[in-house]
């Protein structure tokens, strides 16, 4: 793999704006994995916050129509 072309905006898993839980002002939420950690019981998951420069070996460059 090319990682010089590797970049989570450019990933099929990134989700560039962020919940209302999990605002991010310059990244966004990777998506390959379900949440994994969890602060207490009676919460939600928390998905992966990524920089939209960062990039991981699940990288899948997204496909656009
Ligand atoms: S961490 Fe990996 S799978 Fe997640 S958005 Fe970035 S490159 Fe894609």
């Amino acid at each position: 793999m090319d990682h010089d072309k590797a970049a989570c905006n450019e990933c099929a898993f990134f989700e560039d704006h962020g919940t209302e839980r999990q605002h991010t002002d310059d990244g966004g939420l990777c998506r390959f994995n379900p949440p994994v950690t969890q602060p207490d019981a009676n919460e939600r998951g928390l998905w992966p916050v990524v920089a939209t420069n960062d990039w991981c070996g699940h990288f899948a460059p997204e496909h656009r129509a």
